[in-house]
C-alpha cells in the first residue's frame, strides 16, 4: 500500500494511472460524524481518507466526495459535497490544472465549503458543493470533441450520485460545456438560455456590488454613493455595467483600468461626457489599487489583496465582484482590518451569479421577485442587509469581516430545509448502501 505522502504528492495523472492499474474507476470518501470516521470505498485509498479526516485547514465535516476516472480521456473528476442541511449541494464545476493530488483535493474541499457559505448567506435553500476536474496534460482541452466527452461524463457522474450535488458553471467551464452536462443529467443549472437557462448574470452581479458599497458607506456613516470617487479594476462583463450604475448613483468620479485597451476605448466612448478616468494598463500593473478614492472595486482577477498591495490602499472601502480577492483568506482579511479598510467579502457581493441560476427550474417572472429581493434594502438576506450585518458584527467582535461572515454563514448552513430536511445525507447513505463505487456506467462516449 502507498503511504499518504506518496499518494498526495502524485500528479493527478499518475494517480489516475495507479487507479487504473488497480481496476478502480470510481471511489468515494464519506464522512460519518457520529463515529468521526471517514469511510473509504477501497482499502487501498484509506491513506487519502485519513489525510482528509485529519486535515484542519480545508476539511470541515464534508459529507461526501465522489470521484471517477472518466473515459476515454483518463480525467479525474470529482464531486465534493460539503453540507446539505439547507438543500442539495450547489456550486460550479472547475476544470483546472493541478500539480498534485493534494492540491486537487484541497481546492475541492475549500471551494465546496465556500459555496455552503455563499449560498447560506444568500438565504438560498441550497447546500454547498463543488465539482473539480483535473486537466489531463496529454489531451487538448480546447478540442470540442474532448470537451463534449469530458462534460458528458461529468453529467453521468451527477446522475450517478442521485442529486446530492447539483452542478453549475465555474472557472474553466463554459456555457457550451453545460449543454453537454445537461445532455446526461437533470442535476445541473447554468444551462444555455436556449435550453431554458437563466443567461448571463453579469448585470445583476454588478447591481449586487452596488448594494455592498451602499451598505459599507452606511456602516461608516458616509451616506450614499453620491459625490464619491470609486476606482474599478477590470471593465469587463461586471465592471462595465458597474461603472454605468455608479454614474446613475451620481458618483463624482470613476477611475478605471483594464488590460484590454479595446474595452477601455469602447466604454470610454459609450460614457463620453461622464467623469470617467479610464486607462489601459499592462498585466501586473496594480496602480489602481492605490488610487485616491472612497471605494475600491476589484472586478478583474483574484489574489490582488495581499501584504504588498494592502498597505498602499487609500480607499476606506473595498467591495468588488472578483472571486477570491484575498490572496490568503485569513491573513489578508486581518491585514485589511488592521489597515482600517471596511472590506465587504467577495462571496457576499458577487452572489448574483449563483442566485441567477440556482432556481432555474422554478421558471422566470418579469422583474423576478426571487432575484430582486437580493438587491433590495429591506429583505433580511439581501446583499445590503447581510453586508451591513457582517460589518457591524466584525466591528462589535473586533474580528475581520470575512471571519464574521464565515461564522454567520456556518450557523445558517446548519438550518435544515423546511420541506426536505437533511436529505443530502440520506442520498449519500443510499449511495454507500448500494455500493456506488462498483457501478459500471462510467465509460461514456461523446
Ligand atoms: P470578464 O472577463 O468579463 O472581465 C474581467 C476584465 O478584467 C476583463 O476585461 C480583463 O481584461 C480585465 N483584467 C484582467 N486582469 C486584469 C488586471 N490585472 N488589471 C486590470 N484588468 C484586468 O469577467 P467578469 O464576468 O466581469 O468577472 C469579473 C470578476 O468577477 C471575475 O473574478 C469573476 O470570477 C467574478 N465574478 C463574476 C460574476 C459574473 O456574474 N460575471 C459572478 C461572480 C463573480
Amino acid at each position: 500500500m502507498m503511504t499518504t505522502d506518496d499518494t498526495l504528492q502524485l500528479s493527478p495523472q499518475d494517480f489516475v494511472d495507479s487507479l487504473k492499474q488497480q481496476g478502480i474507476l470510481r471511489f468515494y470518501f464519506v464522512f460519518d460524524p457520529d463515529q468521526d470516521l471517514m469511510l473509504s470505498s477501497h482499502p487501498q485509498l484509506r491513506p487519502v481518507a485519513d489525510f482528509i479526516l485529519a486535515d484542519k485547514r480545508d476539511f470541515m465535516g464534508h459529507e461526501g466526495m465522489f470521484f471517477q476516472v472518466s473515459q476515454p480521456y483518463d480525467t479525474l473528476q470529482g464531486a465534493f459535497v460539503h453540507r446539505t442541511n439547507r438543500g442539495q449541494a450547489a456550486g460550479g464545476v472547475r476544470y483546472w490544472h493541478y500539480d498534485t493530488v493534494e492540491e486537487y483535493l484541497r481546492d475541492g474541499l475549500r471551494l465546496a465549503k465556500g459555496m455552503t457559505r455563499k449560498n447560506a448567506l444568500a438565504g438560498l435553500w441550497w447546500g454547498g458543493g463543488k465539482g473539480v476536474m483535473a486537466r489531463n496534460p496529454a489531451v487538448d482541452h480546447d478540442d470540442p470533441e474532448v470537451r463534449a466527452a469530458l462534460y458528458r461524463a461529468f453529467g453521468e457522474l451527477m446522475t450517478s450520485i442521485r442529486g446530492c450535488y447539483v452542478t453549475a458553471e465555474d472557472v474553466g467551464t463554459h456555457v457550451a460545456d453545460m449543454e453537454n452536462v445537461f445532455a446526461r443529467t437533470r442535476f445541473t443549472t447554468c444551462i444555455p438560455a436556449e435550453l431554458g437557462g437563466s443567461g448571463n448574470p453579469s448585470t445583476p452581479t454588478a447591481r449586487g456590488v452596488i448594494s455592498g458599497m451602499e451598505a459599507a458607506l452606511e456602516h461608516l456613516g458616509e451616506g450614499n454613493l453620491k459625490g464619491k470617487t470609486v476606482a474599478v479594476q477590470g471593465m469587463g462583463n461586471v465592471g462595465g455595467p458597474l461603472i454605468e450604475f455608479l454614474f446613475e448613483q451620481q458618483v463624482a468620479k470613476v477611475i478605471a483600468c483594464d488590460i484590454d485597451a479595446a474595452r477601455v476605448a469602447a466604454l470610454s466612448s459609450a460614457l463620453a461626457g461622464k467623469n470617467l478616468e479610464a486607462r489601459a494598463v499592462p498585466l501586473g500593473d496594480t496602480s489602481i489599487l492605490q488610487a485616491d478614492c472612497d471605494v475600491l472595486s476589484p472586478c478583474a482577477t483574484g489574489a490582488i489583496l495581499n501584504p504588498t498591495t494592502i498597505p498602499r490602499i487609500k480607499a476606506k472601502i473595498v467591495c468588488g465582484a472578483a472571486n477570491n480577492q484575498l490572496e490568503d483568506a485569513q491573513r489578508d482579511d486581518q491585514l485589511l482590518f488592521d489597515h482600517g479598510v471596511a472590506y465587504v467579502p467577495d462571496f457576499l457581493t458577487n452572489r448574483m451569479g449563483i442566485v441567477n441560476c440556482a432556481n432555474e427550474q422554478y421558471g422566470y417572472v418579469n422583474n423576478d421577485p426571487q432575484i430582486e429581493k437580493h438587491l433590495e434594502k429591506d429583505w433580511t438576506y439581501s446583499i445590503y442587509q447581510m453586508s451591513l450585518k457582517v460589518l457591524e458584527e466584525a466591528r462589535a467582535r473586533g474580528v475581520p469581516p470575512a471571519k464574521a461572515a464565515a461564522r454567520m454563514a456556518d450557523e445558517l448552513s446548519l438550518q435544515n430545509h423546511p420541506i426536505f430536511g437533511h436529505r443530502g445525507r440520506q442520498i449519500i447513505a443510499s449511495l454507500v448502501a448500494d455500493r456506488w463505487h462498483e457501478g459500471v456506467e462510467v465509460a461514456v462516449q461523446a
